[in-house]
């Protein structure tokens, strides 16, 4: 089966690599043409210009945001062969997303939203969490691909679904990032240790992905890695905080995450990695959480 890969990115370029070593044959395009050729080069894939990437039955878009899933989409749309299934990887906009799925219907070209969880990591080893939205026969067509890159691949609801959970689910980790920063910051002030306080937390309730995994490796050690840009977790709590507002939600708690990762954005800039929010609670702070 022929697939095609548009955006390699620090997600798209290991998924794509993934679809090839599973058998498929895979065509990639990226804005940085340079890219794809580096890509095509080292793993066998094949770097071809966007109107080339129609040749495929499953094409997969994996982009910042829904806005160059539509600019693309508006490129492709008529050269698309009917039967084509579009799955989109981006950490996009439920409404967005449904409105390029009428678009693309027109042409006989199903959509999934289909984002993805576990991160960097995730995507090298090829065990993502996918949670897709959209036609269930098109996601059954999808599903040998989805195979190649996850390991626990969900059908959420109709179109929008998957992209209105991955917006919640990423809302929530902000928060929880958040929140244990400014519990680690108070203790350290309190004269605890960061690791101690850690063990005590990680071992009760107020736990999280943060506490758990996010701060002992990334903070205490102050390695910060990139490997999420602050400017994508900002991107994904506002679509979490207008999901909620729409669905008539008081959504309280996501507005003021919005609202930090707004400032921190601003502060740090896009590109920074997102856990470095925390630096951000820190100066506030007067404190580093060691
Ligand atoms: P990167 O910033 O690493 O890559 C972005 C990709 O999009 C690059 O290939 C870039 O091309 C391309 N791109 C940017 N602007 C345009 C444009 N205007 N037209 C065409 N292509 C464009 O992002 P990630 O790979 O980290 O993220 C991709 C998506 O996955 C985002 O929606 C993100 O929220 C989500 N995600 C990221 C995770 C992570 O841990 N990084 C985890 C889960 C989801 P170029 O090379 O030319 O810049």
């Amino acid at each position: 089966m022929k697939v095609a890969f548009l955006g390699l990115g620090a997600m798209g370029w290991p998924m794509a690599k993934n679809l090839k070593e599973a058998g498929f044959e895979v065509l990639v395009w990226n804005r940085t043409e340079a890219k794809a050729r580096a890509h095509a080069e080292r793993f066998g894939t094949r770097a071809v210009a966007l109107e080339e990437t129609s040749e495929a039955e499953i094409l997969f878009t994996c982009l910042p945001t829904s806005s160059e899933v539509a600019a693309i989409a508006e490129r492709l749309a008529g050269r698309l062969r009917e039967g084509t299934v579009w799955v989109d990887c981006t950490s996009g906009d439920p409404s967005q997303s449904r409105a390029i799925a009428e678009a693309l219907a027109e042409h006989g070209v199903a959509f999934l939203d289909a984002p993805v969880s576990g991160g960097t990591q995730g995507a090298e080893a090829g065990t993502l969490t996918i949670m897709v939205g959209g036609d269930p026969e098109a996601f059954e067509r999808a599903l040998p691909a989805l195979n190649a890159i996850g390991e626990r691949i969900v059908h959420v609801g109709p179109v929008g679904a998957g992209h209105a959970v991955k917006a919640v689910n990423n809302t929530l980790l902000a928060l929880n990032l958040l929140a244990a920063a400014e519990g680690l910051a108070t203790l350290v002030k309190e004269g605890v240790r960061g690791e101690v306080a850690l063990e005590v937390i990680n071992a009760s309730s107020g736990r999280s992905f943060a506490s758990a995994d996010l701060i002992p490796n990334r903070v205490l050690d102050r390695s910060f890695p990139l490997t999420f840009k602050l400017g994508l977790l900002a991107k994904d709590v506002r679509i979490g905080a207008r999901v909620a507002e729409a669905a008539g939600v008081p959504a309280l708690a996501f507005h003021l995450a919005r609202e930090v990762y707004e400032i921190a954005r601003r502060t740090l800039g896009n590109d920074a990695d997102h856990v470095e929010v925390v630096k951000l609670i820190e100066e506030w702070a007067g404190t580093e959480i060691r």
